[in-house]
């Protein structure tokens, strides 16, 4: 970071060096643990739990067990096709 606060580059390269970051760092389980460690502490600090409670209660969809059913199976769905993504990225042509 610049003394003036700004970063001197451009939104599309602080990106890709965040995930390039982030990609090096997952390989380290102590950073891993702290991450995890960081996130619950602001999980709890940050009281999302009461939010998360708010906000629900204006999505009256959220208690209906046929969208919860619907999105579940989405979810697995969609982590199917993560996983067989990772396969052919893990692959070398
Ligand atoms: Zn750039």
């Amino acid at each position: 970071m610049m003394s003036d606060g700004r970063l001197n580059k451009c939104k599309a390269c602080t990106k890709a060096d965040t995930k390039h970051r982030y990609n090096l760092l997952r390989k380290d389980d102590d950073w891993v643990n702290k991450e995890r460690e960081r996130g619950r502490e602001k999980y709890k600090r940050l009281n999302y739990k009461e939010l998360q409670y708010k906000l629900n209660a204006n999505r009256p969809w959220r208690h209906n067990s046929s969208f919860k059913n619907f999105r579940k199976k989405i979810l697995d769905q969609i982590i199917l096709v993560l996983n067989c993504k990772m396969i052919f990225v893990n692959i070398d042509y």
